[in-house]
């Protein structure tokens, strides 16, 4: 299962203790993927779509619990290009509901006249969250962490994509908006934001296991940079060892050991004995022990010494 659906299900198990929020979250569900028809003339329709089975029974249960509305999910089979299946809540509407019936048709067309969502629809903390919900139940989709870090949002409205941007920035999340076909595209690519959009909308699940992928991807990519670092190093000590003991031996050729005055004839034997040995730890080796700036020091005149008497047997 992607990652995506993973994220739904573990969203569409989630229904809210508290009437407010149930309200807010079909409210988001029916604003994005719902319509009302006209059965006959004493009926209307209520229609809601959802891609997971979870999502439609969601649907079905909020509109229960919230109107008492005698509803049912069909399942629509197949079509011909798309591989997903979709599934529809209907619930009927008696006419003579007329109140409830203006309270569905607000809702449906709020986002869709570009009006401001009913304020005391999101006024609290709690149905913010229940909104952004059912938002990402209808038209959300998120990467699987071990990938690319993605989670956007398809809308068609330009002013429900501002709503949302707005909402998101109440819980300090920033959004971006690309326009794609016909759709514009709300999306989030930090991690540390996606993280927080899932805790905001409740994944609980879900946030820690792209928590877990997260730390598993830092942790590697520090181990990298430092295996990196390890070998620059090594590669940087051997060069100059390699340097250090042609001039060594090139030096003892054309001298003997005896030339070398004893505390530079030790370091250039510790030296062609441990080339892999960075200064400080050449010094450990010497006796009595040097410090690392003091190994550097007798290095640099060693060197000299060896360049000065091989410029001048090649004269
Ligand atoms: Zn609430």
């Amino acid at each position: 299962m992607s990652f995506s659906n993973q994220v739904k299900e573990e969203l569409a198990r989630e229904i809210s203790d508290k009437a407010c929020c149930r309200r807010a979250e079909l409210a988001a569900l029916v604003h994005v993927n719902g319509r009302i028809i006209k059965t006959d003339a004493e009926r209307l329709k209520l229609v809601v779509q959802a891609e997971q089975a979870g999502t439609a029974r969601k649907i079905y249960t909020l509109i229960k619990s919230l109107y008492g509305l005698q509803t049912t999910v069909q399942a629509e089979p197949r079509r011909r290009f798309k591989k997903t299946r979709i599934y529809e809540v209907h619930a009927i509407i008696s006419n003579r509901d007329a109140d409830l019936w203006q309270r569905l048709q607000d809702l449906n067309a709020a986002s869709k006249k570009g009006r401001r969502l009913g304020a005391d629809l999101i006024r609290r903390n709690c149905c913010k969250r229940s909104y952004l919900r059912g938002i990402f139940l209808s038209r959300g989709f998120i990467n699987r962490p071990e990938g690319e870090y993605h989670l956007e949002i398809i809308l068609q409205e330009l002013s429900l994509v501002k709503e949302i941007q707005r909402l998101l920035s109440k819980f300090n999340l920033s959004s971006r908006m690309v326009e794609r076909k016909l759709n514009l595209v709300l999306y989030i690519k930090e991690g540390e934001q996606i993280v927080d959009f899932l805790r905001v909308v409740g994944a609980h699940k879900a946030l820690l296991d792209f928590e877990n992928v997260r730390i598993l991807k830092s942790m590697r990519n520090s181990i990298n940079r430092q295996v990196n670092c390890e070998t620059a190093n090594l590669a940087k000590i051997v060069d100059a060892s390699v340097r250090q003991i042609q001039l060594i031996n090139r030096l003892v050729e054309l001298k003997g050991w005896e030339f070398l005055p004893a505390h530079l004839r030790d370091l250039a034997r510790v030296r062609i004995e441990y080339p892999d040995k960075s200064l400080k730890e050449l010094g450990d080796l010497l006796d009595p022990p040097l410090s690392k700036s003091g190994v550097a020091y007798r290095m640099r005149k060693l060197e000299q010494l060896a360049e000065d008497i091989i410029e001048i047997s090649l004269r």
